[in-house]
């Protein structure tokens, strides 16, 4: 039997892995893919990690060698028109960067390289569960073979089959949104991110560490933007981003469809719902994958009460706790994208100059951008150790029959 059993090997099934491996427990990671590097998938994604998940990268060592690859954001602008802006910063004495921007390719890549080389990880690819059960006895059966272990960790996705195998409710809905990803070079370098409202949706700029930007524009599927040909489409890039940058030249870009899912319940006794296959939403804020970095880290410090308490994995009390600290967060989040999105369809001029002129007061009012920039920067509370950029230190108690023993 191993410790943990983790299922899917996306960004935050693999930091989980390794975040386990910390603890010093032996895990087996399974993935239906024949390689845990990038199937050209993420290629497209330009992935805004906020200070706290970088601290967590720190905390697991993979930071290091992935900051060549990172642009460390230091402003964000969010307006409607050039008047109407209002801008954030890190908090400069604490942190120097709200966050860093790093190519999903180069993300999953690094973090499939150290659960490669992890001694405490096994990982099974090209790996088709057949069946999974949780409770007191957490296994899963592939190939005629049962493997066990003292928690699974569902992560395999916002389909996720596991998790319709353990029948734990979720509620999905495809929203009638498409997020088209390009990457441009731009004539002048520019270093900040812009998130700009649009007619229908939003319009974002975000710079990269290669020296080109990506622009991210979020709008209703039947929206002609997503019928261009490449020509046409640099034409409608420029118009949507007049004012904050100019689009050079056009390289490549995708069409991601957008949809969201939440679980009421993301554990089980036994079992743990992890990154998109417990809670999903549009990249619209990029918060998605953040929040899962937060839960990793809630994780780790359960795991290591856990072990140091002697206590088990996979019973009742530990879901409980691990519900009651990440749920409420969840919640939470996707009001906020849902408030964001239904900003997208005010339609109405007076209504837009309003919104506009919210964000420009509130570009004074200093308590109200600190607010932002923390929310902006993933610190959540209670803060796991992870997320404080260390690894939960474990003081495993003194069993009293091992004090019996010494005296005999
Ligand atoms: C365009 C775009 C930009 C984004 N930008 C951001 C951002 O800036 N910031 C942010 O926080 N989030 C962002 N996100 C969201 C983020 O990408 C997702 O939240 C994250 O990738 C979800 O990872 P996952 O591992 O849960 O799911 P997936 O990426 O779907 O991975 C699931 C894994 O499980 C495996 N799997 C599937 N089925 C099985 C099975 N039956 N058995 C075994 N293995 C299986 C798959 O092969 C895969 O490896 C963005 C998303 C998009 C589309």
């Amino acid at each position: 039997m191993t410790d943990v059993i983790i299922i899917g090997g996306g960004f935050p099934g693999l930091v989980a892995a390794i975040a386990c491996s910390k603890l010093n427990l032996k895990v087996q990671l399974f993935d239906v893919k024949d390689s845990l590097k990038d199937s050209q998938l993420h290629a497209f994604k330009p992935i805004v990690l906020n200070a706290a998940s970088w601290q967590l990268l720190q905390a697991l060592n993979v930071a290091k060698s992935l900051e060549p690859k990172a642009h460390g954001l230091k402003t964000m602008h969010v307006l409607r028109d050039t008047w109407s802006t209002f801008s954030f910063d890190a908090d400069q004495r604490r942190h120097p960067h709200l966050g860093y921007v790093v190519m999903g390719s180069d993300l999953q890549n690094e973090l499939a390289r150290k659960v490669e080389q992890d001694q405490n990880i096994t990982c099974f690819l090209n790996a088709k569960i057949d069946s999974i059960e949780a409770g007191a006895q957490p296994k899963i059966h592939l190939a005629d073979k049962a493997y066990a272990a003292r928690l699974l960790i569902v992560a395999d996705g916002r389909q996720s089959e596991n998790r319709t195998k353990l029948g734990m409710a979720y509620t999905q809905s495809e929203w009638d949104k498409n997020a088209l990803v390009a990457s441009v070079e731009l004539e002048d370098s520019c270093e900040d991110a812009y998130l700009r409202f649009v007619s229908g949706g939003t319009a974002a700029c975000i710079p990269t560490a290669s020296g080109m930007h990506q622009i991210i524009l979020a709008k209703q599927k039947s929206d002609d933007i997503f019928k261009l040909d490449d020509e046409a489409l640099l034409v409608s890039l420029k118009e949507h981003m007049a004012d904050i940058c100019k689009i050079k030249k056009l390289h490549r870009h995708m069409v991601f469809p957008l949809g969201q899912g939440i679980a009421s319940k993301v554990a089980m006794p036994g079992a743990i719902l992890l990154g998109d296959a417990g809670f999903a939403i549009p990249p619209v804020g990029a918060q998605g994958l953040n929040l899962a970095f937060f839960d990793v880290g809630v994780l780790a410090d359960l795991l290591a009460h856990a072990i140091e308490n002697q206590v088990p994995f996979n019973d009742e009390k530990f879901s409980q706790r691990y519900n009651q600290t990440v749920v409420p967060h969840h919640d939470k989040l996707l009001k906020g994208v849902s408030t964001l999105m239904n900003l997208f369809d005010m339609n109405a001029i007076w209504l837009q100059s309003m919104h506009g002129l919210a964000l420009k007061l509130a570009n004074y009012v200093s308590p109200f951008k600190r607010y932002v920039a923390e929310f902006g920067m993933g610190f959540r509370y209670p803060m796991p150790a992870l997320i404080r950029g260390q690894v939960p230190k474990i003081y495993p108690k003194v069993m009293r029959h091992a004090e019996v023993d010494s005296d005999a």
